[in-house]
């Protein structure tokens, strides 16, 4: 399985417009972060999640082949906004629609963004979407399994996916937008390989995980190795880089282009 960190950065991405950013290094590439999604290549399939408004950009820099199939987290716009950049992969599909899985709100959300991308009304060489609700267990093409359980994240629960590969016996947790890892979200992650997590920032967020609370999080679920993701500007990547080495050895910070091999 490989995981690609297409970008890691929260909402309105890193660094802020029209903002002194203090305490960003942004002379250092690592800083300079993308809206959150990933993509992950799991027995041969190519699985998209999310699409980030550099969604485009991301395709380009980190050489994404192929989209099989998507899934959305959650409807926020930092997820959603990317998914008309999709049109290539259809095209190179012979225009079939992409199965699109998520929570009951983010389809709501596709509906409302993209009503000319769903069923009859898709065109060819635009989008076109096959939408339908995540299920607590996805058999992917060529034997990859996603499970699925909702986080919660404001108004807007998230997808939290766990994804296993039988032939190397692998486990990958990707729990982005999230206020807290209920238990059965952490007996899921139990042991995994790897695990990318919300750690937004140091101090409160009502709807996010803070940095600390996802290093947290990384012990209880035994992480293997863990990696933060969603990060505003004030985590600089050389200054908590550092620190984490010291408290939490597992943990270590997404930068966009990331690639992590399991397996
Ligand atoms: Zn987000
Ligand atoms: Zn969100």
């Amino acid at each position: 399985m490989e995981i690609i960190v297409m970008g890691c950065g929260t909402s309105q991405g890193v660094p802020l417009v029209a903002h002194d950013n203090a305490g960003l290094d942004q002379a250092n590439p690592k800083n300079w972060r993308s809206r959150t999604s990933i993509h992950v290549v799991i027995e041969g399939h190519h699985v998209q999640v999310d699409a980030a408004p550099e969604f485009r950009l991301q395709c380009l820099q980190n050489k994404i082949p192929a989209v099989d199939t998507f899934i959305l987290t959650h409807g926020h716009a930092d997820h959603v906004l990317g998914m008309d950049d999709l049109r290539q992969y259809c095209t190179n599909n012979g225009g079939a629609a992409i199965p699109v899985y998520s929570t009951e709100q983010g389809l709501k959300r596709v509906e409302t963004i993209y009503p000319y991308a769903i069923g009859e009304a898709a065109s060819p060489g635009y989008i076109a979407l096959d939408l339908h609700r995540m299920p607590e267990e996805l058999m992917l093409p060529g034997g990859g399994v996603v499970r699925s359980i909702l986080l919660p994240h404001g108004s807007e629960p998230t997808l939290g996916l766990i994804f296993e590969e039988p032939s190397t016996g692998t486990k990958f947790v990707y729990y982005t937008d999230c206020k807290t890892v209920p238990t059965p979200a952490v007996n899921l992650a139990l042991d995994c390989d790897l695990a990318i997590l919300d750690g937004l920032r140091p101090n409160f967020h009502p709807t996010h995980m803070t940095i600390g609370k996802a290093c947290e999080v990384a012990g209880e679920i035994r992480a293997k190795q863990a990696y933060i993701t969603h990060m505003t500007y004030q985590i600089d990547y050389a200054t908590y880089t550092e620190s984490l080495a010291k408290e939490y050895p597992k943990v270590g910070l997404c930068y966009d282009g990331l690639r992590i091999k399991l397996g």
